[in-house]
């Protein structure tokens, strides 16, 4: 392509509204332009970048056995009503009507429209399993559409759902898909990890993300110093540690005027934070039934509301008002406790199941409880994990320290179970003559993400280095003089040799300064460039891989054998 000819819209000012790095380039390499928020036109070089990533994408699930299908972007609210996330997906569905008054929606996700695929045409086991898959627009209404293709409200996404009549089979897809998905971020040129996440009220350990690795990724992980155990901060789990045993004396109160906070109470009675019993009350809905719960933790612990979420299996948890608090103990919070409450729920922490000698609120205004025993001073039916991992916990797995990066989510690998099937009465016959609802697996990709991601990772003070799998062109050749029929003649006829050999290459054939056109092509990230200069009547050009800080002289008449050979190298 001769770049005289192209829309190649650079800047060189940072734009002031993007924040993060991978943003910025992009609009400054002219790759996408801001419709509205979230919003994005995919210029024709951005547009190259996401069809190298949609085309490693396609190869390689198509290698792994799934299928390509395509489902609308408008979909009609009676499938979603059918699954129930008509009403529940809250306000990230952008909802609207066509013109006789029928509800619909922009696709945020396709389970609802897959599982009425299989249920259209899967009846029997012998069918199983199933993948399918698409690579097409999604559209969330985000709270906080920001970086860019990071977090767009329209963005492209691949997503696939399998079928299956077992565990076991979702489990060999799953896994499949899991491998497939390390085969695409390394075809892309990405470092990456696989990580624990939340799989919602679900279960299991049946869901994981794929993490590109950059200090400004907007999910917080915590990583094993030790084995391979990383895990999304919402997900992670550490190894409990056992309270020390403490002499188990007799209740007692005792006054502790104004002192509400945990800091505040530990310090006035003298004890460790973890010998506190830090007490919080919350509300929580499940389907139609509502009710409050004491959720239990060390003093130096914090709640993961996530946990406390699953554990219920609720659909809502919120942390009851103050006034509610008063009602339900008897007392402010920072002065309730679990002592005496026999009224509500007690779900208490793992780490506290052995505490012997604790310190909580006595549910009086301005007084605690000291000695307070885990089991003898209120009930432990209900002990899950509910905190927070965090940096420095041990790994649950081997119990060496944790440690926190961040990380760019741009892949998802999730077991539904039967969950939409069930609700939708998507079901096959089994081997007797049964019907049973398909067991589901989903897996998603977010290609505008990937490439913000690259370039979160790829960058250097010129701008941005794409791994050379995702990189629009691969080499550049820079007539340095337009004015020199000579320089263009050679220039002209080493484009036409890449050319010919299928590189995909560009022809700087522009009336610019060559500072302009270096930076431009720098700025952009094309692989490598050739310029054509005075050296030429000495017979050599000079090469210069991007990233690279200094040239190579090449022979004018096999530059383009040689160019080829080393970008063979890249890849
Ligand atoms: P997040 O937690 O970042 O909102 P998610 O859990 O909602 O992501 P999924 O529903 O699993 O994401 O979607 C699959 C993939 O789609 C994600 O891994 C990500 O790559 C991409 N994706 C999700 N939301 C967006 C968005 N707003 N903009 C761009 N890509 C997105
Ligand atoms: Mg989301």
């Amino acid at each position: 392509m001769r770049i005289s000819k192209m829309l190649m819209p650079t800047l060189r000012e940072v734009p002031s509204d993007a924040e993060v790095i991978s943003h910025q380039l992009m609009l400054r390499a002219g790759l996408i332009q801001k419709v509205a928020a979230g919003i994005y036109n995919y210029l024709p070089l951005g547009y190259r970048i996401i069809r190298k990533i949609e085309h490693i994408i396609r190869r390689e699930m198509n290698r792994a056995g799934a299928q390509e299908a395509l489902m609308p972007f408008a979909v009609p609210s009676e499938l979603w009503r059918e699954s129930g996330r008509w009403e529940k997906y809250g306000r990230e569905l952008l909802r609207f009507q066509d013109r006789k008054g029928a509800d619909y929606c922009l696709g945020p996700t396709h389970e609802e429209v897959i599982t009425s695929i299989a249920r259209a045409f899967l009846r029997s086991y012998k069918q199983l399993p199933q993948n399918l898959y698409q690579i097409q627009d999604k559209f969330r209404d985000e709270i906080r559409p920001r970086f860019g293709l990071m977090r767009g409200r329209e963005f492209i996404m691949k997503d696939a759902y399998s079928f299956h009549d077992s565990l076991e089979s979702l489990d060999a897809e799953y896994q499949n898909m899991r491998a497939a998905y390390c085969r695409i971020f390394e075809a892309c040129g990405l470092k990456y990890k696989v990580v624990e996440a939340d799989s919602g009220n679900i279960g299991g350990s049946a869901s994981q993300e794929f993490m590109v690795l950059a200090e400004n990724g907007e999910d917080a992980l915590l990583s094993c110093a030790a084995c391979a155990y990383s895990a999304n901060v919402e997900a992670a789990r550490s190894m409990p540690e056992k309270q020390r045993a403490a002499a188990g004396g007799q209740l007692k109160e005792i006054a502790t005027p104004d002192q509400k906070t945990i800091e505040e109470v530990a310090a006035f009675l003298q004890i460790a934070p973890e010998k506190l019993i830090k007490t919080l009350v919350y509300y929580y809905k499940v389907g139609e039934k509502e009710d409050y719960v004491l959720a239990l933790l060390r003093g130096d612990h914090q709640l993961n509301e996530i946990k406390l979420k699953n554990y219920l299996r609720a659909d809502i948890v919120l942390l009851a008002e103050d006034s509610v608090v008063e009602k339900i103990t008897g007392a402010p919070p920072g002065f309730c406790g679990p002592v005496g409450l026999r009224n509500i729920r007690i779900i208490a922490d793992e780490c506290l199941r052995d505490l012997r000698g604790g310190a909580a609120g006595a549910n009086k205004k301005d007084a605690h409880l000291l000695n307070v025993e885990a089991g003898r001073d209120f009930k432990l039916d209900e002990v899950a994990d509910l905190r927070q991992a965090a940096a420095g916990d041990k790994c649950p797995r081997c119990g060496a320290p944790l440690k926190a990066i961040r990380g760019i989510e741009v892949g998802h690998i999730f077991k539904l179970g039967s969950k939409y099937s069930e609700a939708m009465n998507a079901v096959y016959l089994d081997q007797n003559g049964d019907s049973k609802p398909f067991i589901m697996g989903c897996y998603g990709i977010g290609l505008g993400r990937t490439a913000a991601a690259a370039v979160e990772q790829h960058f250097d003070e010129r701008g941005i280095v794409w791994p050379a799998a995702l990189a629009p062109y691969h080499c550049v050749v820079i007539p340095a003089n337009l004015k020199d029929p000579e320089l263009l003649k050679a220039a002209e006829k080493i484009y036409q040799e890449l050319l010919a050999a299928g590189v995909e290459v560009l022809l700087d054939d522009r009336d610019e300064r060559i500072g302009v056109k270096l930076n431009d092509m720098e700025l952009i990230g094309i692989s490598s460039r050739l310029v054509l200069g005075k050296m030429l009547a000495a017979g050599q050009v000079e090469f210069r891989l991007r990233g690279a800080s200094d040239n190579e002289l090449l022979p004018a008449a096999s530059a383009a054998a040689v160019v080829l050979k080393k970008l063979a190298e890249l890849k």
